[in-house]
């Protein structure tokens, strides 16, 4: 290991619409942030197309062009992006403490406040055919992409929460949205279980999992099996939404921080603090039900602000 340290007072660690507004807010309280990108800068928004729904793009843009903005305007006000991830943290958690994170298990940066921004990577089934049409038809967001679906036929993948809420949303916009259920029963809440049952044009097929997406670069169908006959069906759709979970990138926090069972960081309260003085979390890695940009976006703000106002104190 190298022994390069250097001292900031506000680390950023993600490039999502969180870590960005982070960096807009703790860059103008003089806080110098540094930002560490992360492998995918931008976040999960880098893999959808249009974006929108967040507000101040009345036509809509581009999910690449609206981080690229993210970024131009964290930088007019001097924070430091730099390309890298954090490989180990050591945090302090004493009041006032120095807390220690290594980025690309070589450089050692020392920093008064940590804001983590690290955000969830969306679960996929992992089939060639799914993976090849990610963008293509493919997507694991709803309200992000359904819109482009209008009129049109979808299935949703999975049998939580999310899946049931993805298919009621798609099914305002879709003539028809099939539900595909491994078991003979969905997890999801009652009360979304009934929303998805008084929903006429969502059909659920129980014991089903998809066995291909048809298509080169679009979704032209896909093909599912039934799981105790082996039976297999063609399914004439134009999208996949695949609703099988979030995973937080929560890894290098474990044993450090708090997080709930699936690993999703625990704040407290209506704030963005974490269990350890001045460390704070912001966007998706901390939020499993809203999970929007402009949800992101103003936690990011929160944790700025809550960092700036914890520097404050120990003046
Ligand atoms: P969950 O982990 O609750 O559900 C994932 C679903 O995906 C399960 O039904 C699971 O099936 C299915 N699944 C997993 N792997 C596969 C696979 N390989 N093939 C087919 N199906 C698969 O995730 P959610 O994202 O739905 O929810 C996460 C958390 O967020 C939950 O606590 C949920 O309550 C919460 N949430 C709350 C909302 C709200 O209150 N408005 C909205 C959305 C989420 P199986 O059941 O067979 O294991």
């Amino acid at each position: 290991m190298s022994d390069t340290i250097e001292r900031i007072k506000c680390l950023i660690i993600g490039s999502g619409p969180a870590g960005y507004s982070a960096a807009i807010y703790a860059a103008r309280a003089d806080l110098k942030p540094v930002m560490y990108t992360g492998l995918q800068m931008g976040g999960q928004l880098t893999t959808t197309t249009e974006v929108d729904n967040y507000p101040g793009y009345p036509n809509g843009t581009d999910g690449t062009a609206m981080m690229e903005d993210f970024k131009n305007q964290a930088e007019r006000f001097d924070t430091e992006v730099r390309f890298g991830i954090a490989t180990k943290v050591e945090f302090d958690n004493s009041v006032g403490g120095i807390h220690k994170i290594t980025i690309d298990n070589s450089k050692i940066i020392e920093a008064e406040t940590v804001i983590i921004s690290t955000g969830a990577t969306a679960k996929y089934l992992g089939i060639e055919s799914e993976q090849r049409l990610i963008g293509g038809g493919v997507s694991a967001c709803a309200t992000c992409d359904g819109f482009f679906y209008k009129g049109q036929d979808v299935v949703v993948i999975g049998a939580g929460d999310t899946a049931a809420e993805e298919a009621t949303y798609l099914a305002n916009i879709c003539r028809k949205v099939t539900i595909l259920v491994r078991k003979d029963f969905m997890r999801a809440s009652k009360a979304m279980q009934h929303r998805v049952e008084k929903t006429e044009n969502i059909e659920v097929m129980f014991h089903t999992e998809l066995d291909e997406v048809m298509g080169e670069s679009v979704v032209e169908g896909v093909r599912v099996f039934n799981n105790q006959t082996d039976e297999k069906q063609t399914l004439d759709v134009t999208g996949v939404f695949v609703a099988i979970g979030h995973q937080p990138n929560t890894e290098i926090f474990k044993d450090v921080l708090d997080m709930d069972e699936v690993g999703y960081l625990i704040t407290k309260g209506k704030s963005t603090k974490t269990n350890l003085p001045g460390v704070f979390a912001a966007g998706d890695v901390q939020d499993n039900e809203y999970r929007q940009a402009v949800t992101a976006a103003g936690t990011g703000c929160m944790a700025a602000l809550d960092a700036e106002r914890y520097l404050g104190s120990l003046a």
